[in-house]
This record gives structure tokens, C-alpha cells and sequence, in this order.
């Protein structure tokens, strides 16, 4: 199980489950987000070709992001195994995997659209990047940051029409990574409803449970 990709729409906790799932299984996590934003900090030739593609707001190639993934799952950290956050997003980056790396288990963090809509639109960020969520983390004062008295505001991105525009492109791609990952017999669904604490234990339940 130490060759692991973890799946799961916006809103679903996997950013925050990802490390205590790394962390249980023993290995190092990838995420897409962090290994591009790594790229654009060193300031590379690549970094700057990303930079520009993501500044334009398109998504970065199929063929591009599996050459990053391949160049750094080459790094001996990654030996024993490790795993995927972000990645593979859709069919033709799996196949591509698939051919140069034996996956073991595919974890797939599941909720509802609602509460994709819920969790995300209540985030409320200040201008030092201080988030709140006016139902599951609320600031003292209403619309007022807690830690630097900065207004808090709803970011474009995180209005319900803008989430459900977004959930509805992931699911499209992402029932066909599903279905192939379920094809193969790999495919562990977690129920990502609960708060993060009861989420948690059960990630971990299941992986001391199946360890080895
Ligand atoms: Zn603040």
C-alpha cells in the first residue's frame, strides 16, 4: 500500500488528510500544487514556462505535468514509496502512470456536492491570507479577522456559482479516473463528511488495519 494516490473534489479535506495519510503510510506525499509552486520559486526556465500558463488561468498540459511528476518521483525519497496529491487528474495521465510506476491503492475523499458548496463558500480570507469559515470557524468579531483586524472577504473563486462550476468539471473527469481505478480493484472510498478529527481516525483506522 506504500504507492498510493489520493482523490477527492474541493471542499473535501484532502489537502489537510493528505500529510496524516503520508505520514501513516510512511512516505512522501507529492501534491501538484506544491510541486508547482516549487518550480516557479526556483525560477527555472520550466518554472517561468508554468508561471505563465497558470497566470493565463489554463491548466497545465497532460504531457508537461507527467514529465514533473516523473522527474521527481526519480528522486530516492520516493523509493519506498509515496504519495499522490493532485495527481493524476484525468484518464490520460493515469494510463501514463500506470506504464512507469506499479500503483497499489487509489483513496478517494467523497462529499457531496452541498457540502463542497457549503465548506467552501463560508471561507472568509483577510488581505494576510487569514481564513475563516463563518459556520465551522468563525471570527470573533463578523467580517473582522481575528489575528490582524483586516476585513474579512469572500474570495471570486469561492461564491457558490464559481464552486459548482468547478465540481462540475472534476466530476466529469474524475468518474473516469474512478471507474478505471475500481477496474483494477484498487479504488478505497472515504466517507470526507465528517469533521477533520473524525475523518481522521478513520483514514488512519483503515490503514493500521491494512498495513504491510
Ligand atoms: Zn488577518
Amino acid at each position: 500500500m506504500k504507492r498510493a494516490i489520493l482523490l477527492g473534489p474541493q471542499g473535501s479535506g484532502k489537502s489537510t488528510q493528505s500529510q496524516l495519510m503520508a505520514d501513516t503510510l510512511g512516505v512522501k506525499k507529492i501534491s501538484s500544487s506544491g510541486l508547482l509552486r516549487q518550480l516557479i520559486a526556483e525560477g527555472g526556465d520550466l518554472g517561468k514556462k508554468i508561471d505563465k500558463i497558470m497566470d493565463e488561468g489554463s491548466l497545465i498540459p497532460d504531457k508537461l505535468m507527467i514529465d514533473l511528476f516523473f522527474e521527481e518521483l526519480k528522486k530516492p525519497e520516493y523509493k519506498e514509496g509515496f504519495l499522490l496529491d493532485g495527481f493524476p487528474r484525468n484518464l490520460a495521465q493515469a494510463k501514463a502512470l500506470d506504464k512507469e510506476h506499479q500503483i497499489d491503492r487509489v483513496f478517494n475523499l467523497e462529499i457531496s456536492d452541498e457540502l463542497a458548496i457549503e465548506r467552501i463558500s463560508g471561507r472568509r480570507v483577510c488581505k494576510n491570507r487569514h481564513v475563516f469559515h463563518i459556520k465551522y470557524n468563525p471570527s470573533r468579531k463578523v467580517g473582522i479577522c481575528d489575528l490582524c483586524d483586516s476585513q474579512l472577504l469572500q474570495r471570486d473563486d469561492d461564491v457558490p456559482g464559481a464552486v459548482s462550476k468547478r465540481l462540475e468539471i472534476y466530476r466529469e473527469t474524475t468518474s473516469k479516473l474512478l471507474d478505471y481505478y475500481k477496474e483494477q480493484d484498487k479504488l478505497v472510498v472515504f466517507d470526507g463528511s465528517g469533521s477533520i478529527k473524525e475523518v481522521s481516525d478513520m483514514i488512519v483506522d483503515y490503514l493500521t488495519e491494512h498495513a504491510g
